[in-house]
Parts: C-alpha cells; sequence; structure tokens
C-alpha cells in the first residue's frame, strides 16, 4: 500500500475512533496547499539539468506548518503529501504549538557535488521563498539534507526577506541552530524506548536491538542504546549490514563508517544480508531508514518482540495487523520520532527569544515532552480501547480537530 493511502487510512480509522464529523474529516484530510516546482541548474560541467521540488503543507490550525526537506530518488508528491499529514498528527502528539508539511526533490544527493546542490538549493528557495517563513512553514532537515542545506535555505531567503534565523530549524550552531538538534530524533527515539520498556517492566541494558539506517537518526540511536548497555546486535545501511550476537561496538563503527564511508570490512562483526535484520532475532527492532519496509512480505517473519518506528512509516497497515496478531509492540512514528521537530521547536522559541539555552536544558526539556506524550497516548489507548499507533492518531487528530473547530470556517 502506497504512503498516502496507508496514512490516510490510519487517520481515518483514527477519525471514526473519535466520532469526527465527516466534513471535519474531510478538510482535515485535504492539504492546506500543495507546491510543485521546476528548479534547472548549470551542473558542473555546465550542462543544464532539470528537478523537480515539492512542498505540501497540510495543515495550520495548531500553528506555523512545519517539516522537513528531503533529497531522495524516490520522492514523488504521493509520499510528501503523506509525509506533510504525519508532520500535523506529529507535532500534535508531541504538543507543539506547529502544524505539519513536507518538501522534497527527486534528485540523488549522492550524484551531486557540493556546489551542485547548493545552486539546487538556492533555485528551489527562490521558487518556494514566498510561501515559506518564520510563522507559516518552517522547513527543517530529513534524508539527503542536513544542516548546510538549511544554511543555504536560510541565506537564499534571507536575501528576499532580511535576516530570519527561524525560518529554518536544524541550522548550524553558527547561524542559531540549537545544541543537541543534530541528536534529537535519535536521543527523542530512546526517550520513547525507555518509556515503553519501562511500562513492560524492562530496560534498554541487557535487551537486544537490531537498527536499520545508519545516518542521522540511527547512529545517534545507536550510539545512545551502547552507552547505556543496550546490545546492538545488527545495523544496516545502503553501504551493507552487519552482525555481532555479542553486541557491535558502536563507537568502533561509526569511526569506520566516518574513514572509510562504508560498513564492508568492518572487523568487530560479520556481514549478513540487509534484507535479513528486519527479521534478525532480537528484543527490540528499530527501523530509520526508508518507508513500508515491514510489509505482508516479511511481516509474519520479524521475531522482535517491540518495534520503535523511528523511521516514517516504515510499518504498512496489513503489516501493523500481522504483528498484532504476533503480539509484537509498535510504537509508532508520530510519537517516536518526534524528538526532531520537538528540538526545532525549542531552536525556533531560542532564534524568536534571542537567547541560547544550554545542551542540558535542550536534553531534559526533550525528555520530558517524550515522557508527557507517551503517557496521553496511553490514555488514548485507554479511552479508546486501541493500540499505540491508534492511541497517538486518536491524540494527534483531536487536538487539531479541536484548533480546527475553534477557529471555524465563517467567510
Ligand atoms: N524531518 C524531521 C521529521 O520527519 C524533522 C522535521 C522538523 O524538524 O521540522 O520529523
Amino acid at each position: 500500500m502506497n504512503a498516502l493511502a496507508a496514512t490516510s487510512r490510519n487517520f481515518r480509522h483514527a477519525a471514526r475512533l473519535l466520532g469526527l464529523d465527516s466534513k471535519v474529516e474531510m478538510s482535515l484530510l485535504i492539504p492546506f496547499r500543495e507546491i510543485k516546482v521546476e528548479c534547472t541548474i548549470p551542473k558542473d560541467d555546465g550542462t543544464l539539468v532539470s528537478y523537480v521540488g515539492f512542498r505540501v503543507q497540510h495543515d495550520n490550525a495548531r500553528g506555523p506548518m512545519k517539516g522537513g526537506i528531503r533529497y531522495h530518488p524516490e520522492v514523488d508528491p504521493d509520499e510528501v503529501n503523506a509525509l506533510a499529514q504525519l508532520m500535523t498528527w506529529k507535532s500534535a502528539v508531541a504538543d507543539i504549538p506547529y502544524g505539519g508539511a513536507k518538501g522534497g526533490i527527486g534528485c540523488n544527493p549522492g550524484d551531486l557535488s557540493k556546489s551542485e546542490l547548493e545552486r539546487l538549493t538556492r533555485v528551489f528557495t527562490q521558487k518556494i521563498h514566498d510561501l515559506i517563513g518564520v510563522h507559516t512553514d518552517v522547513p527543517a532537515p530529513d534524508m539527503g539534507t542536513n544542516a548546510q542545506t538549511m544554511a543555504w535555505i536560510l541565506d537564499e531567503y534571507s536575501k528576499f526577506h532580511g535576516h530570519s534565523p527561524a525560518v529554518v530549524t536544524g541550522k548550524p550552531i553558527d547561524l542559531g541552530g540549537s545544541l543537541g538538534r543534530e541528536a534529537a530524533t535519535g536521543r527523542g527515539v530512546v526517550f520513547a524506548a525507555e518509556a515503553l520498556l519501562a511500562e513492560h517492566g524492562k530496560a534498554i541494558k541487557g535487551l537486544t536491538f537490531a537498527i536499520q539506517g545508519f545516518g542521522n537518526v540511527g547512529s545517534w540511536a545507536a550510539k545512545l542504546i551502547h552507552e547505556r548497555g543496550g546490545k546492538v546486535i545488527a545495523v544496516s545501511d545502503i553501504t551493507g549490514a552487519v552482525k555481532n550476537p555479542n553486541g557491535i561496538d558502536i563507537p568502533e563503527l561509526l569511526r569506520h563508517k566516518e574513514s572509510t564511508g562504508s560498513m564492508k570490512d568492518f572487523q568487530g562483526a560479520d556481514s549478513m544480508d540487509a534484507n535479513e535484520l528486519l527479521v534478525h532475532k532480537c528484543d527490540v527492532l528499530i527501523p530509520c531508514a526508508l518507508g513500508g519496509v515491514l510489509h505482508r512480505g516479511n511481516a509474519a517473519d520479524v521475531k522482535a518482540k517491540f518495534i520503535i518506528e523511528a523511521a516514517n512509516h516504515p510499518t504498512d497497515p496489513e503489516a501493523d495487523e500481522i504483528l498484532a496478531k504476533k503480539g509484537v509492540v509498535v510504537l509508532p512514528d508520530i510519537y517516536a520520532n518526534s524528538g526532531g521537530v520537538t528540538v526545532s521547536y525549542f531552536e525556533w522559541v531560542q532564534n524568536i527569544q534571542g537567547f541560547m539555552w544550554d545542551e542540558q536544558q535542550v536534553n531534559r526539556t526533550l525528555q520530558n515532552y517524550m515522557t508527557r506524550a507517551f503517557h496521553n497516548i496511553k490514555n488514548m489507548c485507554q479511552t479508546h480501547d486501541c493500540n499505540l499507533r491508534m492511541g497517538a492518531f486518536t491524540l494527534g487528530v483531536s487536538r487539531v480537530a479541536r484548533a480546527t473547530l475553534l477557529r471555524g470556517w465563517e467567510a
């Protein structure tokens, strides 16, 4: 099932549980605005190449729209639409005053030089600068983009609107970025895992983990789990996968990947088939890469007892049903990976205040937000007699629906 169909299905299920009026349901489903722009740049060799860029602004009832910009060959309008919708529910679950948006450019950033990426980012910003803004829509990094990408957007945007650090989050610290933002999604995943495991009388220490993805989110999650005494027994990324039943030395793997650019030839573990990682025997599986990786073709073979969705929509609704029957507990994306957007909110607040928090304050406040959201989700699970995904969806959707109804529709 494609990402938009899956996300909309989950939303409709939550709307039914909440008894939402069908007109409100319709207005929450349809995106506020969808932007599609042509981005043509000269390559380093002088030839011209054209890309298509998207920004979908899903909802702004609770505040400015918020969400990342993704550079990936598989970016398409439906997927961006689904991801924008997920951002609306995610911001509401975290209880930060934002709506949801998502953007992307269909390109392979690995094939572009740094100067080509800079030109592409600046052209994209020129095309959308009138539609984003500190109090309208605030982009951030996502797959294939990073703090440098945000610096280029900030610089290009500021040419039109004056210096506006709060127009993007996930910036370099020297340009007003927040301490702790780079680690925030991975750190939030770990706080979320701790809240869930505590509820089951367990802790990270001594449990075994398989982590799919070793980019920003996966590598931070792995590092923090390793520091807490969890055994990371399998890790994969696009260059390959490795396993060690005694636990992988994550700092060593990070050093290896930094120096060689790949998982290959890492001495501290055996190589394994990357697809096998999802069905590898472990206590906790953490998908931190693409969407749709757990589907009806592999869900029945999953051996983990807990799945923490660090990626956006890694589990297809059909897989959700299979996993529920097997008794696997799935902690949903719109909660589990909300640490990134939560610290983005702290960054935006700091920019507007013109005051910088220390890292401890960022991490401590993030932990408070993650713990509070978990308990709010559990309350919704009790009220609606539903699983954690529907607990999170009913929490997010009900908050957005209340804001929408309070604002009203009168012209
Ligand atoms: N791209 C991240 C996400 O999917 C962060 C978004 C943000 O910080 O605005 O949640």
